[in-house]
């Protein structure tokens, strides 16, 4: 697999060096030099397959010969260890429930494949990951990188800042995992990371790598998902499908979007948001004008300068495709909570992020069609707001209910990137 770089065409690498770089030069990120096509017989034949064999076609025609088709299903069988089911909310619409991983939340996708091809990659090699969070990625990460041999993980986070529950999710593992709780704020959290990747002696010495939600690895796992989302579907279904995809850095809808190149017939996407609103807006006035992120009850989705939207607009022009077909809009925070309501009434508990995409799909599905919204976190992860909008308890899984009751393991630290450099030492000479 070759990629290049979208900020400069002329650097091209393979999908091994694109896994462990994470982005090119100039912060450019990377995309596929060539998207395979799969004709309809094969989209056939890939959809009577189980999700593991199937996933394992698709990414093998993607990833090409740099791994080996058997290494890549031992990969992908380790990676994708939980269902994706689709479940109806009404004769029209379904939701693809992306909620059964580790973390409750679709980035154990991306971030477990990440992990297996990392350390597929890196062999022998020592890896030292450095991230911080306010909450989500990092507990992705931790639970996908947790026990891999050879690979060490850092987390950082805001002391105080994240929810209790969230915090117990990820900081209550050991082994390779060391979380440290800083004196200050996410911004000062992200600023000790860069600085950690400037220091070019550290991150040689640790083999400091970021793992971050732009590596193209993530990407392709997501695509897989669709494709699974598409199997459980009736034929009549399939025929004019609408996928709306609630966007925070757009790295679902990117994935999408790859799926329909490769082949897989759905009719077109809705792009939802919650305020944070930039995609719309410039759908609209093709002017791109971020605003100052505001918080929101789908706060994953807090974003107002989305990473991966070069990706999506790559994808538009190599496919020859029209950006005006991308559906899009945004929903506020009442008209969330509104619509969790409508959801429960209709026998579907939901939370804010898909409620989001549930409502666009909702307005803009059109006579004929057959809508698909995907749900990106299990209720129980916004336990807070789902109580307070639905007015009723909702139980916790059991994964989440077993690690509220371990203690937690964090260290904690002054925002002092000497401190931080001396613990980076120390952790990856173990
Ligand atoms: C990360 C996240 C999103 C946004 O996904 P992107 O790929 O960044 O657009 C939506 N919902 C939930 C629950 C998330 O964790």
């Amino acid at each position: 697999m070759q990629l290049y770089n979208l900020k400069d065409h002329s650097e091209v690498v393979s999908f091994a060096q694109a896994v462990k770089q994470g982005l090119g030069k100039q912060q450019g990120l990377f995309f596929p030099s060539v998207i395979p096509h799969f004709s309809t017989s094969e989209i056939e034949a890939l959809l009577s397959l189980n999700f593991v064999d199937r996933s394992t076609e698709i990414l093998s025609a993607l990833i090409g010969n740099e791994i080996e088709k058997s290494d890549l299903h031992a990969r992908i069988k380790t990676a994708f260890t939980f269902p994706a089911p689709v479940k109806h909310v009404s004769d029209d619409i379904a939701t693809l429930e992306l909620f059964h991983g580790p973390t409750l939340a679709f980035k154990d996708f991306g971030g477990r494949f990440m992990a297996q091809m990392l350390q597929h990659i890196a062999g022998d090699e020592k890896i030292t990951i450095l991230t911080a969070t306010s909450g989500d990625t990092g507990a992705a990460v931790a639970h996908a990188f947790y026990k891999i041999p050879n690979i060490k993980v850092v987390i950082l986070y805001p002391k105080g800042k994240i929810s209790p529950l969230q915090e117990k999710l990820f900081c209550t593992l050991g082994e390779n995992i060391h979380t440290i709780a800083i004196e200050s704020d996410f911004d000062a959290c992200q600023a000790l990371v860069k600085h950690a990747f400037d220091d070019v002696e550290l991150k040689k010495a640790i083999g400091l790598n970021s793992a971050n939600s732009i590596n193209i690895s993530r990407l392709l796992a997501q695509i897989c998902y669709y494709f699974e989302a598409f199997a459980q579907l009736s034929e009549t279904e399939r025929s004019e499908l609408v996928i709306s995809v609630p966007s925070g850095n757009f790295g679902d809808l990117t994935a999408g979007l790859l799926a329909k190149a490769l082949g897989l017939p759905i009719k077109r996407f809705i792009a939802a948001t919650n305020e944070n609103d930039t995609v719309p807006r410039y759908l609209e006035t093709r002017k791109w004008e971020p605003n100052k992120t505001v918080a929101t009850i789908s706060n994953a989705m807090d974003v107002s300068s989305p990473n991966n939207w070069p990706r999506v607009e790559e994808i538009f022009r190599t496919q020859g495709w029209d950006l005006n077909e991308l559906g899009s809009g945004k929903v506020t925070d009442q008209v969330t909570a509104e619509t969790m309501k409508a959801l429960d009434a209709l026998g579907y508990v939901s939370e804010p992020h898909a409620a989001v995409a549930y409502r666009l799909l909702r307005d803009q599905l059109q006579p004929g069609e057959f809508g698909l919204f995907l749900g990106t976190a299990h209720p129980a992860k916004f336990i807070e707001s789902v109580e307070s909008i639905l007015d009723k308890k909702i139980d916790l899984p059991e994964a989440l209910a077993k690690r509220a009751s371990l203690e937690l393991l964090s260290h904690k630290m002054q925002d002092d990137f000497s401190e931080l450099r001396a613990f980076l030492m120390s952790v990856a000479g173990q």
